[in-house]
């Protein structure tokens, strides 16, 4: 059986030289200016957070808890098409290209129907929900 495989290469930094052109929505909108290599240039959208009920809540030092919570924002690293990037409460993330995550979407929306209403699915909604 065939495996998917991907390995990441990571070449040496190569250090900043100022200044880039942020992208309108960059929540920083500067340039990025501090940062010592260009790889680490990146634009980053607001994000947004919800609470994600059904994982456990976080126990913080001072022994509060804090519910454990989902991102999503846009991002766009040097030299690459802007994405938008699914980060969980563990650092556990995707990223995704604008159209991916439209598919994501329609398939939440889909799925949380299919989860509320608890019917099987015909073959004809499944094909519907991977569009
Ligand atoms: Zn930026």
């Amino acid at each position: 059986m065939a495996t998917a495989s991907h390995q990441t290469v990571r070449s040496t930094p190569t250090p900043a030289t100022g200044p880039i052109q942020c992208r309108p929505w960059c929540e920083d909108g500067d340039g990025h200016p501090r940062e010592l290599f260009a790889e680490d240039q990146c634009c980053t959208s607001v994000e947004g957070r919800f609470v994600v009920s059904r994982e456990e809540s976080w126990l913080m030092v001072d022994g509060s808890t804090r519910p454990a919570s989902a991102a999503v924002c846009a991002g766009q690293r040097p030299g690459e098409a802007a994405h938008v990037a699914v980060v969980t409460h563990n650092d556990q993330g995707v990223t995704l290209t604008p159209e991916e995550a439209r598919v994501m979407a329609r398939q939440l929306v889909h799925f949380a129907w299919v989860a509320e209403q608890g019917v099987a699915l015909a073959a004809a909604d499944r094909a519907e929900a991977g569009r």
